[in-house]
């Protein structure tokens, strides 16, 4: 693993040439994986959470009696202490505010770019800010001839008017029915369509814990979380009515909690991710960026792990220059054990980093073209008959560590404007239909041929004048 440190790029040679070999592994890879942490969100605004002044620690701060670690709050047995419970609405509440105030970041706008120029197989990210579904990233699983969301509710919702414990082998067929469908489901999985998944979830919506409905997490309902008291499901409470009216005994009825995937919890699509991640290792990823993420959860180092095996595989068949490298992005070094894993580790900011890595070359900064080339002008007869044996072949701009350094300004500009319209953002590139393109070719031609079939004015103008 080799170490390029943004901090020390100004005056060392050396990392410049590391910076350009990072480059090239960008810009030669046309199957691109990126995975990404919390710590590509930390410009927009929300803390991450494992780093010294992470959201950990301020909590830890915050509720000294009851965090003993921030970890505690993302964790599912939470749900067995009711004084946990009420930090944990808290804090969801107020952090789903801040994220509803949060701007995509350049970081955002590379892997979107990515996508864009048709370079990127997938993103998956640890992240629950939505912010690559605001850049214009699908998020949603996609079925082919099925309903485009099949984030549908995990089991059965409770009958209106049964009793539920006189139903249980109905609820075991209808729990066969659902099983099967699913699996169903699954072959017809469109395998494309999901461009970054969110492994977590997150928090765009509220699900129900007994009847598994989904609400908009709207910022009503981020008030009353902040509140900490967890608010009811307005099904749950319907079907109590209705029960009540004709009689029946009630029933469990359930409240509402943020539609994400804590530890200890099983992912609810977790089998379709796995399909989608199998897929992308099959189409032999040919680069794997990891971005911002410490690099702790099991889960998280196992995909990591399996990509980049899969990425090194993609390097020994590659004929392209570059191809094949596996690059880690974040403040803090890995953890012990990932040299191997790693072929480059950037140290220093997310976005800074990827600002220096503009996905095809610009002709100011092309590191593929060999440094220096001796070409040989053919030397017109006139001149070989008045003595000149060579003429001055023009000198094509070579590679500086300051043009190295020329940061992608574009993205950050993107990013903003994105922001400040609210939209997604568009296509950069636009391809030029080649039919208008042979046109431009065919008038330029025309035009040489009626100028060469001109007499010359005695200024050479080559603009017709009346005689
Ligand atoms: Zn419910």
């Amino acid at each position: 693993m080799q170490r390029l440190l943004l901090d020390d790029l100004d005056g060392s040679n050396d990392q410049g040439a590391l910076l350009a070999e990072v480059r090239r592994a960008v810009q030669a890879s046309q199957r691109c994986i990126v995975i990404t942490g919390a710590g590509i969100s930390v410009s927009s605004g929300i803390p991450d959470f494992r780093s010294p002044d992470g959201l950990f620690q301020q909590l830890k701060q915050k509720y000294p009696s009851s965090v003993s670690t921030g970890k505690d709050l993302f964790d599912a047995t939470l749900f067995g202490d009711p004084g946990m419970i009420s930090l944990f609405y808290t804090f969801m509440g107020e952090l789903r505010n801040l994220i509803s105030r949060a701007n995509c970041t350049p970081t955002h706008a590379f892997i979107k770019e990515m996508d864009e120029a048709g370079k990127l197989l997938r993103c998956y990210t640890q992240n629950i800010d939505s912010l690559e579904k605001r850049i214009g990233l699908e998020t949603s699983l996609h079925t082919s001839g099925d309903s485009p969301d099949i984030s549908t509710p995990s089991s059965p919702p409770p009958s209106l008017v049964s009793d539920s414990s006189v139903e249980t082998e109905d609820s075991t067929a209808a729990d066969k029915k659902t099983r099967a469908q699913r699996r169903r489901r699954q072959t017809t999985l469109d395998r494309t369509f999901t461009r970054a998944v969110q492994l977590h979830g997150d928090l765009d919506n509220v699900v129900c814990t007994i009847c598994h409905t989904k609400y908009p997490f709207t910022e009503q309902l981020a008030e009353e979380f902040c509140e900490g008291a967890p608010p009811p499901c307005p099904r749950c409470k319907e079907i109590e009515m209705i029960r009540d009216l004709v009689g029946k005994r009630s029933v469990a009825s359930g409240v509402l909690r943020p539609d994400i995937v804590l530890y200890n919890e099983n992912h609810p699509q977790s089998e379709l991710i796995g399909t989608l991640s199998e897929y992308d290792l099959k189409r032999r990823p040919d680069l794997l960026i990891v971005i911002g993420t410490s690099l702790k959860i099991p889960g998280i180092k196992r995909m990591v792990k399996e990509m980049a095996h899969s990425v090194h595989a993609c390097a020994q068949r590659a004929k392209r220059a570059g191809a094949g490298k596996v690059i880690f992005i974040n403040r803090d070094e890995p953890p012990k054990g990932w040299e191997s894993i790693f072929d480059y580790y950037v140290a220093g900011d997310a976005d800074r980093a990827i600002s220096l890595l503009p996905i095809v070359p610009s002709p100011a900064t092309e590191e593929a073209r060999p440094a220096a080339v001796v070409r040989r002008k053919r030397v017109p007869a006139a001149k070989r008959a008045a003595g000149i044996t060579a003429v001055a072949v023009k000198k094509k701009p070579g590679v500086s560590l300051s043009s190295l350094l020329a940061p992608t300004n574009g993205r950050v500009d993107a990013a903003r404007k994105l922001a400040a319209s609210g939209a997604v953002a568009k296509p950069r590139v636009v391809p030029r239909k080649l039919t208008s393109m042979m046109k431009v070719v065919k008038s330029s031609v025309t035009v040489k041929r009626q100028q060469k079939a001109l007499p010359q004015s005695p200024s050479s103008s080559p603009v017709m004048t009346p005689s």
